[in-house]
């Protein structure tokens, strides 16, 4: 298909509108400005942009069809952990997906960034949705303090999406999610220094989980490896996409720790004084 479809003329760097020329390392293969028609049809050519598209969108159906199987939602006393987890995993791709092919929308930059905050929703709601089950069983020993880190959780990931949904560049949008990470460092140090309990396997899990997403967004704001070579990573390989790929990874990190943890929640008894 790809091949009998050519598509319309792509243009280089300097001719697509400014607020589109975020990468000055990707120097062809940008789609003109086009309708929303035209931007499904770009689905099916070769472009900048094709890369970032299927890289979550491929994973978006797999995560929507092949999770449900693994989540033990029966098992667990609350479901709704398992419902919470379920769309944390979800939310970050189909968000990206939805930015990626409009991205070039008619509608011109206000149409942009509306997109561009809707992808940052989504790797706010990844964020605050996926800890939300790892405050829960961390603190499950302490019901009052557990539900007051939950509700205080809740309001700083408020204030980091209302950051991550206005910032204007890269680095801004990093900061906003410095809070939650601090935030779920906390829990994990109450797990190995204090008396937070989990499955002993799930923290080396969710620390490589923070550790992907970092690096990912360092990738994404440092532009390696296009930086080194501009023009050779236009379609394939450059940091965006990186980016795109660890954060997938870091989702599957996610998913196994939490269920590391609810397999493990079903046969813990929290000490009695
Ligand atoms: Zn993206």
């Amino acid at each position: 298909m790809m091949g009998l479809y050519q598509g319309p003329r792509l243009l280089d760097f300097a001719k697509t509108p400014s607020h589109l020329q975020f990468n000055k390392y990707v120097l062809t293969g940008y789609r003109p400005v086009s309708t929303a028609q035209e931007c499904l049809r770009s689905l099916f050519y070769m472009h900048n942009e094709l890369g970032n598209i299927y890289s979550h969108g491929i994973p978006f159906f797999l995560f929507l069809v092949l999770l449900p199987f693994s989540i033990p939602w029966m098992e667990v006393d609350n479901v709704w952990i398992c419902i919470v987890h379920y769309l944390a995993c979800l939310s970050p791709t189909i968000g990206s997906v939805v930015y990626h092919v409009f991205m070039n929308h008619v509608g011109g930059e206000h149409v942009y960034d509306t997109l561009l905050s809707l992808d940052m929703f989504g790797v706010c709601l990844v964020n605050t949705l996926g800890a939300i089950p790892i405050i829960y069983i961390t603190l499950l020993c302490y019901p009052t303090v557990q539900q007051t880190a939950l509700l205080a959780y809740i309001l700083l990931s408020a204030y980091g999406i209302y950051c991550a949904t206005t910032a204007r560049t890269n680095i801004l949008r990093l900061r906003a999610f410095v809070w939650q990470g601090l935030f779920r460092f906390s829990l994990f140090l109450f797990r190995v220094y204090g008396s937070g309990v989990g499955s002993p396997n799930s923290l080396r899990l969710f620390v490589i989980m923070d550790s992907l997403a970092v690096l990912g967004g360092v990738v994404n704001i440092i532009q390696i490896p296009e930086r080194f070579s501009p023009g050779l990573f236009d379609n394939w390989g450059n940091s965006h996409q990186i980016m795109h790929v660890m954060v997938i990874c870091a989702i599957i990190y996610l998913h196994w720790g939490t269920l590391e943890d609810l397999a493990w929640i079903k046969s813990y008894q929290c000490p009695t004084e």
